[in-house]
């Protein structure tokens, strides 16, 4: 009989598919690491997997304990399914600016989900900080993975996608590109991909328009999991080449393209990802292989970029000329979900 034990061994070896048809005009080969195939649907897995075992390796987890962490996202249901597998609870922590879709996801893997005020300052007891780390010191047995600082991030890519990268292409990729949240999957990946390959692997970071890593303010932009406005312990700035800064409008008309072209539905920090790729592929030759990440699904922002209506609303649909900045449309939105 062929099965897995359980989810927890589909985490990772997610295949790689050629791009064929944004990539018109370019002579190098560029591949797309697809993540969304991990059993949670995002690159998020594979930290979940690594910073839970670890834990539980030093004693930071005990049996039955309870995983506390301010997120709303992928690093939530990657938590979440490792730890249901494992016996442990999740408490996640999101301000109420988060989709309630969002929300309703992590809660069906059985997590509890805390929901704190956007509208209050930092050091508001009742601020998204403030909640997690209270419940963190009053939850016996409580461990938080702190994805942003955690060492066991960026270690997990240095144990397998950069591997597996190296395996794929038979040793012949020559860039990698990924954007850059935590850093955690530009630096491990990367950092193997620079130690195998002597050097010669070039490593080129994708980020928002805007956010710290591109020399911004962390001014605001829409692309989801990617960009900063501090700069993360898990990432590593000496492992990145170059830093290539892409505008929202063209992450999410790349985001679109994706799926209409390419039969890939993922989300936005995709798009970026994959400008930044193309940029990268334009100087390049024949014998170039380029692998650009992608960490997640389309599904997840189907009433944003792939809604006619909210793109509009932002001008990311027009071809050329003045559009509205992100700024005001933002309040003009007030009160509404961003
Ligand atoms: N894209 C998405 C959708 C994400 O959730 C994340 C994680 N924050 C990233 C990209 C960036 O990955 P990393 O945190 O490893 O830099």
């Amino acid at each position: 009989m062929r099965f897995h034990d359980s989810m927890i061994s589909l985490v990772g070896n997610t295949p790689l598919v050629r791009l064929n048809n944004v990539t018109e005009g370019l002579r190098a080969t560029v591949l797309a690491k697809v993540e969304y195939f991990n059993p949670g649907g995002s690159v998020k897995d594979r930290i979940a997997l690594r910073m839970i075992e670890a834990a539980e390796a030093s004693g930071e987890l005990r049996p039955g304990g309870t995983i506390v962490e301010p997120t709303s996202g992928n690093t939530g249901v990657g938590l979440a399914i490792v730890a249901q597998q494992k016996g442990y609870k999740c408490v996640f922590v999101c301000p109420d600016k988060v989709s309630t879709d969002k929300i309703n996801v992590l809660r069906a893997y059985g997590a509890e989900v805390v929901v704190c005020p956007t509208a209050v300052d930092p050091e508001h007891p009742d601020s998204y900080y403030n909640v997690s780390d209270r419940l963190v010191r009053e939850i016996p047995d409580a461990w938080k993975p702190d994805q942003y600082s955690n060492p066991n991030n960026p270690l997990s890519h240095y144990h397998s996608t950069g591997p597996e990268l190296w395996e794929q292409t038979e040793g012949k990729i020559t860039h990698f590109v990924a954007g850059i949240g935590t850093g955690g999957t530009i630096s491990g990946t990367g950092g193997y991909l620079k130690e195998v390959s002597g050097g010669k692997v070039k490593i080129i970071g994708a980020d928002p328009e805007g956010s710290v890593y591109s020399g911004g303010s962390g001014r605001p932009y829409l692309v989801e999991g990617v960009g900063e406005d501090f700069w993360p312990t898990a990432y590593d700035r000496n492992v990145t080449d170059d830093i290539v800064a892409v505008s929202d409008k063209d992450s999410f008309q790349m985001t679109r393209r994706l799926a209409k072209e390419e039969g890939l539905l993922v989300g936005g920090s995709c798009g970026m990802a994959v400008v930044a790729a193309l940029r990268v592929a334009e100087g390049l030759g024949p014998d170039d292989v380029v692998v650009v990440l992608l960490p997640d699904s389309g599904r997840g922002y189907m009433s944003k970029i792939f809604s006619d209506e909210w793109m509009n609303d932002y001008g990311f649909l027009e071809q050329a000329g003045d559009q509205p900045r992100v700024g005001d449309v933002l309040r003009r939105k007030e009160g509404g979900e961003l």
